[in-house]
């Protein structure tokens, strides 16, 4: 068995993400890849999220992903345009 690295390793975030460094660290350890997660935004009956993920080796990983959830028993009208708008804002976050 060879010995570990000590080399500090520091995943390198986008603005928007709200997840903790030990958090990442533990995530690649575990498992190779971890994933960086925008705070929610939400809205009467919805909620939004968008994710970057990010290698072991410092490269981006998966895609970009948004992830919309909405309560049953559907939107207002009110609740539909923000959800719009604001999913528009999320896209070009996650696209930047
Ligand atoms: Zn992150």
């Amino acid at each position: 068995m060879t010995a570990m690295s000590t080399t500090r390793i520091v995943v390198d975030c986008p603005a928007w993400c709200s997840v903790s460094q030990s958090e990442h660290l533990r995530e690649l350890h575990w498992e190779g890849h971890t994933t960086h997660w925008s705070d929610s935004r939400s809205g009467e009956g919805w909620e939004i999220r968008h994710t970057a993920s990010t290698l072991a080796d410092g490269t981006p990983g998966e895609p970009a992903r948004l992830y919309v959830s909405t309560l049953g028993g559907g939107l207002t009208l009110a609740g539909a345009e923000a959800l719009a708008l604001t999913l528009l804002a999320t896209y070009e976050e996650a696209s930047d």
